[in-house]
């Protein structure tokens, strides 16, 4: 309510360059040239399967990340959906024989602290998911998400914990909602799990969220995210 009063009153201006106008303009749009890649990070935590992301956590995309999932600015769920589904594109060209190219995906978002999801008013990463699937499914990849796991009453916020202290944070972070993964075994389908994010930073948030799966026999086929930041290392 309080973001589009503000937007009527003040307008909206475009987060990569502040021209005003449109939260993302034509020419900022233009210059996000995607580049989907594997996204190893240095270390490589323990049961991590193949990350991928669509590009680098800087510059435009980092604005839009961050003012999509701190600032509300809800209108960039699209073009950041749209990224999350370059990278799944990607890491399924590289990583799907061709006779399971129908087989259908899954999305799984990783979840956010229900404190955070209080506090923000909302949940980036499930509303970027819903985009991909559909961007997905349009591209021939049937595609649909299943929001799965849950946080563990106590986990703490990692920004501002070091290595160590987020490797201890993250130990069984997530459970897997059990009535979701009923209903997915009712249908009697097969399809290939994807754990998904905004950014990838040191991967143990996605490793944890991919064992969680692996855990109730849902091997995830990779974890994708729109953006991995250059420095994989968190800064101590
Ligand atoms: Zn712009």
């Amino acid at each position: 309510m309080l973001d589009s009063f503000r937007d009527l009153v003040l307008g909206s201006t475009c987060v990569g360059c502040a021209r005003p106008g449109r939260l993302l303009c034509t020419t900022c749009a233009d210059a996000l040239d995607p580049h989907p890649a594997p996204a190893w990070p240095t270390p490589r935590p323990p049961g991590l399967t193949d990350p991928w992301a669509a590009t680098a956590y800087d510059g435009t995309v980092r604005a839009m990340i961050l003012g999509h999932k701190e600032r509300r600015l809800l209108g960039l769920a699209g073009p950041l959906g749209e990224l999350l589904a370059t990278a799944a594109d990607a890491a399924l060209a590289d990583l799907l024989p061709v006779a399971d190219d129908r087989v259908p995906l899954l999305l799984v978002p990783v979840p956010s602290r229900p404190s955070t999801i209080r506090q923000r008013g909302h949940e980036p990463t499930t509303s970027l998911v819903r985009v991909a699937a559909a961007r997905l499914t349009a591209l021939g990849h049937p595609a649909r998400w299943a929001p799965l796991l849950r946080t563990r009453p106590g986990l703490a916020d990692q920004s501002g914990l070091g290595a160590g202290a987020r490797a201890v944070n993250l130990a069984g972070a997530f459970r897997v909602h059990a009535p979701a993964v009923r209903r997915l075994a009712q249908g009697g389908h097969a399809f290939h799990a994807l754990v998904c994010d905004d950014v990838l930073t040191t991967g143990a948030t996605a490793a944890e969220a991919q064992r969680a799966l692996r855990s109730v026999g849902l091997p995830p086929l990779a974890a994708v995210a729109v953006a991995a930041t250059r420095r994989r290392t968190p800064v101590e």
